[in-house]
């Protein structure tokens, strides 16, 4: 949850989504860059997710990509298309399915949170 001005985000250490939106043509994307790709502007800033959105796609991971996952495995990971208009890659739940609404929960792994996403209602 926001608190305030602050922007939360997994990959910091908080539970939470962050993405970015660009104040001179809308454009809004996932991963953090200093100009927005659609129309060159500087003038990006950082947003609050709501956590919610739904599976676009989704695979199933049955080879890990390191020994600190393998005792997860198999599981789903699946692009998400955030309610604020962002695609972002994440765990899901394992039975999720194209078009399935989902909301963010977070696991503990190794000290981080991480976003699962996990179906919800329409
Ligand atoms: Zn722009």
């Amino acid at each position: 949850m926001s608190n305030g001005d602050e922007i939360l985000d997994w990959s910091t250490g908080s539970e939470g989504i962050a993405y970015q939106r660009c104040d001179d043509c809308g454009h809004v994307w996932y991963l953090t860059r200093a100009f927005c790709a659609t129309c060159g502007s500087l003038a990006v800033r950082q947003h609050q997710a709501a956590g919610l959105g739904r599976v676009a796609t989704t695979t199933l991971v049955s080879r890990p990509p390191s020994e600190k996952w393998k005792e997860y495995a198999p599981y789903s990971l699946a692009l998400i298309d955030a309610d604020e208009g962002f695609r972002l890659m994440a765990h899901v739940e394992r039975d999720a399915r194209i078009g399935d609404r989902v909301r963010a929960r977070y696991l503990s792994f190794e000290d981080t949170p991480i976003p699962v996403f996990m179906c919800t209602d329409p």
